[in-house]
């Protein structure tokens, strides 16, 4: 067990792809609970997309993070030192960690403060993949503007990523009949048709993927899960089929980087000629609903039907090199930085 407590601080906003040069490793003495504070030793970090998004100082949902500070990252951890009966020593707990190995939060006054993990959830990283934000984003996303009913054909972009992968597989257990996705290497093309049970998966760099698209839904696609945008977008409202749905889920080919897109739309006429709708969602506006959500999820892991898979890394020096990942296609199912074992 370390002594100190090693960060890992942002010391300069990447103009375009986050280097390890952003970052300042920093060490501080392992912090002691006052008064409602709690301490976590951080076992597993969350890389999200949208952390690259906080990088830009630019108005957004949430503010940048600042010169300076610990880079802002979710995460699972266990509870060392308490002055809060709710987190007892030893519990396991989730949420705003950081890149950083101990956390000092007040779970009372902290914005996205901590939370216990759930008792039935028995392995605690699940909180960062099919119970946590992806595995919710892809069950509301599908459930609520997808919705896909027996027979339709469904698109998932980036099929082998956390969000995708929990996407296509929640449309099957819905009842659609033809499920396809789209990913960047053969070996995640593999996983996501053997494991993940897709019909098919496409190779987004594939010059054809607009036709080939076309060749293996002819009728089109009732359903569209885009996690990328773009290009890819854009061949995909090619493929609309009448009255189809396209759930925005997110557009990682933009790299969330503070230029302008280079990339428009040329096919979206085809959204009123088909009478398809589009339509962007988050899942902040579904929370109310998530304990229900994660016990759907939980049952269709724990029942076998779902299928999960965790990509790690370890050591908190890696934490630039696993966002990286992301934006480089590099990682199959939830990226993930290990920390810690638990006590
Ligand atoms: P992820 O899918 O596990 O990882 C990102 C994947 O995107 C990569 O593995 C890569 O896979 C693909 N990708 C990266 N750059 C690309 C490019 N230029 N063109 C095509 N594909 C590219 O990440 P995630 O955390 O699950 O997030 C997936 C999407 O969901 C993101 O767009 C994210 O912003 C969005 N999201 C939205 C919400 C919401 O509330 N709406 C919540 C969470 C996440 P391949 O290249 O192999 O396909």
């Amino acid at each position: 067990m370390t002594e100190t407590n090693r960060q890992l601080v942002l010391r300069e906003r990447p103009a375009r792809a986050i280097t390890d040069d952003c970052f300042e490793l920093v060490t501080k003495p392992i912090p002691n609970p006052s008064h409602g504070e709690v301490v976590v030793r951080n076992l597993w970090l969350s890389f999200d997309p949208a952390q690259r998004g906080w990088l830009n100082d630019i108005k957004s949902y949430m503010p940048p993070v600042a010169i300076g500070d610990v880079m802002r990252a979710s995460g699972v951890g266990q509870v060392v030192a308490s002055e809060d009966d709710r987190f007892p020593v030893g519990s396991f707990v989730h949420g705003r960690l950081n890149w950083q190995e101990w956390t000092l939060t007040n779970p009372s006054t902290d914005e996205d403060a901590i939370e216990l993990v759930p008792p039935e959830i028995d392995d605690p990283k699940l909180m960062l993949s099919v119970c946590g934000t992806t595995g919710l984003t892809a069950y509301f996303g599908m459930t609520e503007i997808g919705r896909p009913v027996d027979g339709d054909t469904v698109l998932v972009t980036a099929a082998a990523g956390s969000t995708g992968s929990v996407a296509g597989q929640v449309a099957r257990l819905l009842g659609a009949t033809t499920v396809v996705g789209t990913a960047g290497s053969p070996d995640k093309r593999a996983w996501v048709r053997e494991v993940a049970g897709y019909d098919e998966c496409l190779d987004h760099h594939d010059r054809k993927v607009r036709r080939q698209l076309g060749n293996i839904a002819p009728q089109g696609f009732d359903v569209v899960f885009d996690n990328v945008g773009g290009a890819l977008l854009d061949a995909a409202i090619f493929n609309i089929a009448l009255h189809g749905r396209i759930a925005l889920c997110g557009s990682i080919s933009t790299g969330y980087r503070p230029e302008k897109p280079t990339v428009g739309l040329h096919y979206y006429q085809l959204l009123t000629t088909r009478r398809a709708r589009m339509e962007g969602f988050l899942l902040p506006d579904f929370l109310e609903r998530a304990d229900a959500a994660r016990a759907q999820l939980l049952s269709w892991v724990r029942q076998g039907v779902l299928r999960v898979e965790h990509d790690e890394l370890t050591g908190l020096e890696r934490a630039p090199e696993g966002l990286r990942r992301l934006f480089e296609g590099r990682n199959l199912g939830k990226q993930i930085l290990h920390l810690a074992d638990p006590v």
